[in-house]
């Protein structure tokens, strides 16, 4: 359906790689051969993303589904570093929750201003300039750029509101909404009118306010999947309060209880923690009633449950303000709109360990090992971190890395390099 809501999407984003170091070396007049001088990748650029305001579907991330930073550039001689690769910004709308596609982990929850890095870009390779020694003047080799990291996501937008209305279709949840707020929900004489969720910022007293969500028309069957309600439940999920929008008019031949108990059975079946959410009951459209028991019929059912019912015609404006009173007073005592916490935990990359290295000496007897997926364990080492480099000495030693370079004659004061990373051996 071209024009339904968007509301989740998968993508796969990619960071830049870091730049190859160069070797080269310094020529002047009258000097044979000068000092290494070969300058560093850049760095790759991060996928970074950013809460914008404007938005408010899923919809940009339809049609197009791979998003890669820029790659650093590599270095030259002179000393001179490659270029840092661009970020990229993937902008998505407030309240979007990022998930590993695989294993469902929330990466994060985009409600807040602050930006996010989705993905790392890679560093860059240290050109031969780091590599001199005293015993080692003229290193011919630098080192290539990690590659960036790569993620595939799903994003989920979850809007953030404070009070969410719920009722069937046609019931005047978005006449209600465009009556106590800005917002110009469309309005219409039909079922199904709403096809976005809408929210509106409800304003109180001393520059108070709460936000309050239009969620399109719940109908029976929605929390399985058969109708458009179930892809609008998840926006409620968030909501500190519900108000329950009940057509007690008459005009459709409708039973208020009937309505009633329908909409808070789906609750039920997208989620029995939502359906014991604070509730407010808003018996609607009195203004063209026709049996008034219909009413008293509902309100005793409410009542007996422990809700609140507040009788208002939104067409006409009537018993509105009071019932936005009555949800400010409410929230006043509920706890603030739910963030999710993080519980996406990385895992340890899937390098193959088994693909051949290459483990070459210089003339001046330094060690070099080499490979590619080397280059992948590395961009995923944290040095600073003791676990991380224990982990990588392990993987080190599984792969028989320094099983090879014993038989090889390796002793005990040997300089070893790998990429950017020297260090002396210690059997
Ligand atoms: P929604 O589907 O629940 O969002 O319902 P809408 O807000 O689109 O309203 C459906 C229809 O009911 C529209 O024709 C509205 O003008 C009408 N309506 C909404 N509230 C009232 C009311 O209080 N009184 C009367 N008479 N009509 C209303
Ligand atoms: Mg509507």
């Amino acid at each position: 359906m071209a024009n339904q809501f968007i509301d989740t999407a998968k993508i796969t984003v990619r960071a830049g790689d870091g730049g190859g170091g160069a070797v080269a070396f310094h020529r002047e007049k009258y000097v044979a051969a000068g000092g290494p001088d070969g300058g560093d990748g850049g760095r790759g650029g991060d996928v970074i993303l950013r809460v914008d305001n404007h938005m408010s579907t899923l919809m940009d991330f339809r049609y197009k589904r791979k998003y890669t930073a820029e790659n650093g550039k590599d270095g030259s001689g002179k000393r001179c570093s490659g270029k840092d690769g661009q970020d990229l910004v993937i902008k998505v709308p407030r309240g979007t929750v990022v998930r590993d596609q695989k294993t469902g982990e929330i990466i994060c929850d985009m409600s807040s201003d602050e930006d996010f890095v989705l993905a790392k870009g890679g560093k860059g390779g240290w050109g031969n300039q780091h590599f001199a020694t005293p015993t080692r003047q003229v290193p011919h080799f630098a080192k290539a750029g990690l590659p960036g990291q790569s993620r595939d996501v799903m994003l989920e937008l979850k809007l953030l509101a404070d009070a969410g209305l719920v009722g069937f279709p046609n019931v005047g949840k978005s006449t209600l909404l465009s009556v106590v707020s800005r917002a110009q929900p469309k309005i219409a004489n039909y079922h199904f009118t709403t096809l976005f969720p809408n929210l509106g910022v409800v304003p109180m007293e001393e520059g108070r306010s709460f936000v309050l969500a239009d969620i399109p028309g719940i109908i029976e069957g929605a929390a399985d999947g058969a109708g458009l309600g179930h892809d609008f439940l998840r926006h409620i999920d968030r909501c500190r309060l519900l108000i329950h929008v009940v057509d007690v008019s008459g005009s459709e031949g409708r039973d208020p209880v009937e309505d009633f108990e329908a909409i808070n059975a789906e609750l039920a079946r997208w989620s029995p923690e939502l359906a014991s959410r604070k509730m407010l009951v808003a018996a609607n459209k009195t203004d063209i009633m026709e049996d008034p028991s219909l009413l008293e019929k509902l309100r005793s059912h409410v009542e007996a449950k422990g809700l609140p019912l507040y009788e208002i015609s939104a067409a006409a404006h009537k018993g509105t303000q009071e019932l936005m009173y009555a949800v400010a007073g409410e929230l006043d005592k509920l706890p603030p709109v739910i963030v999710y916490e993080p519980t996406y935990v990385e895992p340890e990359p899937d390098v193959d360990t088994s693909a051949p290295l290459e483990i070459t000496r210089d003339e001046d007897g330094t060690w070099i090992v080499d490979g590619p997926w080397l280059r992948q364990l590395m961009a995923n080492v944290n040095f600073g971190d003791y676990e991380s480099r224990n982990w990588f000495e392990r993987k080190l030693r599984e792969a028989g890395v320094y099983q090879q370079m014993e038989d090889m004659g390796v002793e005990d004061g040997d300089v070893v390099c790998l990429y950017n990373l020297e260090f002396e051996y210690q059997h």
